[in-house]
């Protein structure tokens, strides 16, 4: 199965050897790799850009692995597997439940490694795939780069926990594009989803929502990285999102 595809791995880990083979075995898998060899390298690498994966080890020169893990998890939901030198380490480093999904102890089979990458990667991608707002006994809350949005409440958190104001048909359009993450929707479907009667193929209402929803969600609504246009056609709602 083509799992690798589009996913983009962050490696840090300040030992040369086991970082060119840690980065070496993603790549093989076909994942895209960008290494890191110091907290302060990680934070330069995750305010640039996306990953849906840090492979993280808890021994680092600069900070130390668990406050990376837990400032990674208060902006993010990506997924963190926290590579660790001793077992010992391992139990300190849940007992802290510092936000980290899985861990590894060093040294480790490739294979297993890989296996719990995908393992993780398949589980944080679940909710697109098979969860959807109106699901019986399905979570009210889906979460996207350190966004929190409440299908219940009908709120929506920004990565700073502030509240987001939206109008009803803003929301409703955001709730389509969450619930369908990573495809792309035509206007037509959008329109169906925020429960407009009429639809003509000159229609502005989506664009115009959309624009209204990127000034308030987007760092640069003119370049937007969460609600992307599919020129057109319709628009995708990019960002990984978790569900509960
Ligand atoms: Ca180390």
């Amino acid at each position: 199965m083509n799992i690798s595809r589009d996913y983009h791995i962050l490696v840090l880990e300040d030992e040369p050897a086991t970082q060119a083979m840690l980065a070496s075995l993603m790549e093989g898998e076909g994942f895209r790799v960008t290494t890191a060899a110091s907290g302060a390298q990680a934070q330069e690498a995750v305010a640039q850009t996306r990953f849906d994966l840090v492979l993280l080890d808890l021994n680092l020169p600069d900070d130390d692995g668990l406050y990376i893990a837990r400032e990674l998890r208060a902006k993010s939901d990506v997924g963190i597997i926290m590579l660790t030198s001793r077992k010992e380490d391992i139990d300190r480093v849940i007992g802290l439940e510092m936000g980290a999904d899985d861990y590894v102890t060093k040294p480790f089979f490739p294979r297993e490694l890989v296996a719990r990458v995908k393992n993780l990667l398949r589980r944080l991608n679940q909710p697109r795939a098979t969860r959807r707002a109106d699901g019986a006994g399905g979570s009210e809350l889906r979460r996207f780069n350190g966004w929190e949005m409440d299908m219940a409440k009908r709120t929506l958190l920004n990565a700073e926990g502030l509240d987001v104001s939206l109008t009803r048909a803003e929301f409703d359009l955001l709730t389509a594009l969450v619930n369908s993450a990573g495809r792309v929707l035509s206007r037509e479907q959008l329109l169906d989803a925020i429960g407009s009667q009429f639809w003509t193929p000159v229609d502005r209402t989506i664009d115009v929502l959309v624009s209204r929803l990127r000034r308030k969600m987007e760092a640069d609504p003119k370049s937007p990285t969460m609600i992307q246009t599919s020129h057109g056609y319709g628009y995708k709602f990019a960002p990984a999102v978790t569900v509960g």
